[in-house]
């Protein structure tokens, strides 16, 4: 695709890609950037769509649209989820790649950003007929993927059985098991202990500085969570395993209420038997979106990009925000929250711990050495803890949103790296 389509759809401002580059451009402004500099960081470095053709179990021929995007390797191989939804597009790709290079320079993790997707609705088809989208998508990028070039992991629509495919087909490709191609894998391949919740704790450690940073004690606080899959059911479980009432949950289906404090457990069991959080016995079921205006302390959308925006944000009621979905919020509506007092903790810092944890996947792979769940959790802990005080600090010593502050952070850390290595030839 040519950088003039590229401008012409971001200046939707409903689109992902638009709000990423404005994050940039105000990052390269507060650094002192020329043109330059935001020009190549504005762009991903290397991006492949292919045609994936599957043989249904039926017998008939379907063919979707994948993508690849690799934003930058400048700090090491490109790193990013596998997104399998009908609604991926390839500025969406673009700018959740964009943003997972500023994620791992936050977080100090030795990667640049990538991001795959593949339209399809995994919810549409058999294991079967995923494993072979899985795997021909797999051999169309094989030529892009690997433990030193990008290393792909599960996100929306995506998990450990999907990573398992992954690595088998390169392996197989390549003669030798590969398993640092894949991070997020099942145990049994070379996962890491506590990758599967790492996401959704690192939320949690956040989610608690930010709540004292603005004299909310965690006993008395109540959260509302937006979206129960990976990210969104283990954050509701971390909460209440730390006394915090869970008032509302929602997923793409439905959402739920329970002013008392919903029963994670027992909510967990109901949508891993009936597919949703809808329906569940113990709580009141409310409109899905209302789950955003909810008066508690604490909103995490864990969802979808977009979904606080110039239409909601002036309703919504939650003290503290923290971004466990990637690009939940639009610039509107970051400026009308920072209007209305709400602290809005960053996806590129809050979700950060699924990136950290993956990167203790790939090193324990490469090493073929495994950690204890201990030695993951403490370190995963340790990082998060020193990035919010990184982001923290500069917020302060600057007088700019977290938001901001974090871009500004992770920015500066990958153009450092381009200036030391130089523009070759
Ligand atoms: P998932 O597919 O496991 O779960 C997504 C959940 O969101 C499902 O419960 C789905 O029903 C719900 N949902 C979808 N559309 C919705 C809507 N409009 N309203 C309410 N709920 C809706 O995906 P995930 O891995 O949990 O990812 C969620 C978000 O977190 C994404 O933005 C992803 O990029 C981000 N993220 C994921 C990871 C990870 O480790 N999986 C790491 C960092 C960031």
């Amino acid at each position: 695709m040519s950088a003039t389509t590229v401008n012409q759809s971001a200046t939707q401002s409903t689109n992902p890609l638009a709000y990423a580059r404005l994050q940039l451009r105000d990052a390269a402004d507060l650094l002192g950037f020329d043109e330059g500099m935001f020009t190549m960081l504005s762009r991903p470095r290397r991006e492949v769509t292919v045609s994936v053709p599957l043989r249904r179990d039926n017998g008939d021929v379907e063919v979707f649209v994948g993508h690849r995007v690799q934003h930058n390797f400048s700090r090491g191989p490109a790193k990013g989820g596998l997104r399998y939804s009908p609604h991926v597009d390839i500025d969406e790709v673009r700018a959740l790649a964009m943003w997972m290079t500023w994620k791992c320079a936050l977080i100090d993790v030795p990667y640049g950003g990538a991001k795959g997707g593949v339209r399809i609705d995994p919810k549409a088809y058999s294991q079967g007929e995923l494993e072979r989208v899985t795997r021909r998508y797999t051999s169309e990028i094989l030529p892009l993927i690997g433990p030193e070039r990008d290393i792909p992991a599960p996100d929306i629509g995506t998990d450990e059985r999907t990573m398992a495919w992954i690595m088998d087909t390169v392996s197989v490709n390549r003669g030798h098991s590969t398993p640092g191609v894949v991070t997020g894998k099942p145990l049994s391949l070379g996962g890491s202990l506590g990758r599967a919740g790492a996401t959704s704790r690192g939320i949690v450690h956040i989610a608690l500085e930010a709540m004292r940073s603005r004299g909310i004690s965690p006993e008395h606080a109540s959260a509302a969570v937006q979206g129960f899959g990976k990210v969104g059911a283990g954050t509701a479980a971390f909460l209440a395993e730390l006394g915090i009432r869970v008032v509302a949950v929602s997923d793409e289906y439905g959402a739920i209420y329970n002013a008392g404090g919903l029963d994670v457990t027992a909510l967990a069991r109901h949508a891993k038997e009936s597919g949703s959080v809808a329906g569940f016995a113990m709580a009141e079921s409310i409109p899905g979106e209302s789950i955003l205006e909810l008066e508690a302390d604490l909103l995490v959308p864990a969802a979808v990009e977009g979904v606080l925006n110039g239409r909601n944000a002036g309703r919504v009621r939650a003290k503290v925000i923290v971004e466990g979905a990637n690009g939940p919020t639009t610039p509107e509506a970051d400026s009308v929250l920072a209007d209305n007092d709400v602290l809005i903790v960053p996806d590129i810092l809050a979700n950060a711990g699924g990136v950290v944890v993956s990167y203790f996947e790939w090193v324990q792979a490469n090493q073929a050495y495994w950690w204890s769940e201990a030695e993951v959790e403490a370190r995963l802990k340790h990082r998060m803890m020193a990035a919010w005080s990184a982001v923290e600090e500069c917020a302060r010593h600057r007088s700019i949103s977290l938001r901001r502050a974090a871009t500004v952070l992770a920015v500066d850390t990958v153009a450092q790296a381009h200036l030391q290595r130089g523009l070759y030839p």
